[in-house]
C-alpha cells in the first residue's frame, strides 16, 4: 500500500489507474479506524480494481468548541489496518495541502442540511460537502463508499454528486455495531465506563420505536415520545440533542411516518456526541 500526502500526487496516481481502465473506489474517512471503516474498505475492495482511502480530519467541518484538537488520531495503526484490508493507496494530507491560506470556495447543499445535525452543527455540512467535493474531484473514482451511520451526510453527498454531475457512484453501507448494539464510532473512546454501559440504549430506543411503528403507530410526536421516555429512563447520563423523523432522501420532517421514514437521534453523552438512526420499516437483523 502506498501512502501519499500531496493532493497533486494523489490525483496523478488516480488518473493513471483510470487510464489503465481500472474501476476505482474511494472511501473518505477521518481515521482512527474501527470495524465500520473496515467494512467500507472491504466493500470497496469487492467492487473495484483499485481502492483508495482518504484519511483527513477535516477542520472545516468542526465548529468552534467542537473536538477538532481532541479527535483521536493514529496514522501508523490506521495504515496497517488499511493495508491488511487490501487498500492500494492511502491519502493522508495535511490541512494546509487541502486548504490554501486564501481558499475561498465552499460547497453547500442547504436543503439537506436544514435538520438533524445541521441544526446543532451549523458549519458542519458545508465543511463536509466542500471536502468531499475536493476528494471526489482529486480521485474521480468510479465509486465512493459511505456509511449509513452518517445517513444525513450520505444523502447530502448523493445530492451533491448528482447536482454537480460528478462522475462517481455514491454507495451507502449498513451501520456496523458493537455486540451490545452501540454503533461503532471513533468518538466512542471518549466515553467513561459508566457512559459506555448506557450508550447501547440509543439503539434499544430506536428498536422500540420500530416496534411501535410495526404495531401501527404513525404519529411522529407519539413515536418521539416513546424514544424520549426510553432515553430518559435508560440513558440518564445522556442529553438528547435531537430525536427526529425525516424522509430518508430529503431529510425533511414527516407529518406521518411511512416506509421511507428515518428515525434519527443525536445524544450528548459526557464528552461524546453520539448519533444513530434506523429506517422504521427496515428489516435489518439484530
Ligand atoms: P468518519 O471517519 O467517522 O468520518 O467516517 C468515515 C466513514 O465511515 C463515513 O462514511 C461513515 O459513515 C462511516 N462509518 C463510521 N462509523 C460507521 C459504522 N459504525 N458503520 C458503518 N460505517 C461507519
Amino acid at each position: 500500500m502506498r501512502v501519499v500526502t500531496d493532493p497533486g500526487e494523489f490525483s496523478a496516481l488516480c488518473r493513471q489507474d483510470r487510464c489503465a481502465g481500472l474501476i476505482t473506489a474511494l472511501v473518505p474517512t477521518m481515521g482512527y479506524f474501527h470495524a465500520g471503516h473496515l467494512s467500507l474498505m472491504d466493500h470497496a475492495r469487492s467492487r473495484a480494481g483499485r481502492v483508495y482511502v482518504s484519511l483527513f480530519v477535516n477542520p472545516t467541518q468542526f465548529g468552534p468548541g467542537e473536538d477538532l484538537a481532541a479527535y483521536p488520531r493514529d496514522l501508523d495503526r490506521d495504515a496497517a489496518l488499511a493495508e491488511s484490508r487490501g487498500v492500494d493507496l492511502l491519502f493522508a494530507p495535511e490541512p494546509g495541502a487541502m486548504y490554501a491560506p486564501d481558499h475561498a470556495t465552499v460547497v453547500q447543499v442547504p436543503a439537506l442540511a436544514e435538520h438533524l445535525c445541521g441544526q446543532s452543527r451549523p458549519v458542519h455540512f458545508q465543511g463536509v460537502a466542500t471536502v468531499v467535493a475536493k476528494l471526489l474531484i482529486l480521485a474521480a473514482p468510479s465509486l465512493a463508499v459511505f456509511g449509513q451511520k452518517d445517513w444525513q451526510q450520505l444523502a447530502l453527498v448523493r445530492r451533491m454528486a448528482r447536482d454537480l454531475f460528478l462522475p462517481t457512484e455514491i454507495l451507502g453501507r449498513p451501520i456496523v455495531r458493537e455486540q451490545d448494539g452501540l454503533a461503532m464510532s471513533s468518538r466512542n473512546v471518549y466515553l467513561t465506563p459508566e457512559e459506555r454501559a448506557q450508550a447501547p440504549q440509543i439503539r434499544a430506543g430506536l428498536l422500540l420505536v420500530r416496534e411501535r411503528y410495526a404495531a401501527g403507530e404513525r404519529d411522529p410526536a407519539a413515536l418521539r415520545q416513546v424514544l424520549a421516555a426510553h432515553l430518559a429512563e435508560r440513558l440518564p447520563l445522556g442529553a438528547p440533542d435531537y430525536l427526529e423523523f425525516v424522509d430518508r432522501d430529503s431529510i425533511q420532517p414527516v407529518a406521518a411516518a411511512d416506509e421511507r421514514t428515518l428515525a434519527a437521534v443525536a445524544v450528548r453523552l459526557g464528552r461524546a456526541r453520539l448519533i444513530d438512526n434506523i429506517i422504521l420499516a427496515g428489516d435489518e437483523v439484530e
